[in-house]
């Protein structure tokens, strides 16, 4: 029955506190991890992680060069194109849609063009106007179809310039990557 007298949380029976050098340490070892994962498109939380992509910016100036003529157009496009490697958190769906959005979307509007330039064709040899009417049916749906598509997988730009590039993702807000010099 000795034990009994024993009281209970008597100093040396208690361990050691864990070691505290200042207070601002003391809660930093308390605070939950932070931040988990988020797609950049999407917002989902599953299945993320970070993928790198290019995404170019084209200043105005170049696009005057197409009064120059093509050859111009297409120097001072290469010349003038600022291309950001962005590495961010995608989920694996969102990945997938947009890894190889830019070649799709530009597809979409390479098929649309070339129902233009068929119809202008046609309408020469015809000597008539009617191909033209079917080309402008299929263009103009075409180039819309290609914006609507773009948008819809593509991240949010908010702003690019060739300095840096703004997303704004769903979950956190405005995201800005700056170019690395
Ligand atoms: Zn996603």
């Amino acid at each position: 029955m000795q034990i009994q007298n024993i009281p209970n949380y008597q100093n040396f029976q208690a361990p050691p506190p864990p070691p505290i050098f200042d207070e601002q340490r003391k809660y930093q070892q308390f605070q939950p991890p932070k931040q988990r994962l988020h797609c950049i498109k999407c917002g989902r939380n599953q299945n993320v992680s970070f993928q790198t992509f290019t995404k170019k910016y084209v200043s105005p100036v170049a696009t005057l060069g197409i009064f120059l003529g093509f050859l111009p157009f297409f120097l001072l496009r290469l010349l003038l194109t600022t291309k950001h490697e962005i590495s961010t958190t995608f989920c694996e769906l969102c990945w997938e849609n947009f890894r190889n959005l830019e070649s799709k979307t530009a597809l979409i509007y390479f098929g649309g063009v070339m129902a233009l330039i068929v119809s202008v064709t046609i309408a020469g040899i015809m000597n008539s106007f009617s191909p033209l009417i079917f080309g402008v049916i299929v263009f103009l749906p075409m180039m819309i179809w290609g914006f609507f598509y773009n948008r819809k997988y593509s991240p949010k730009f908010k702003k690019v310039n060739e300095n840096r590039v703004t997303i704004v993702a769903p979950v956190g807000g405005e995201i800005t990557f700056y170019k690395q010099k």
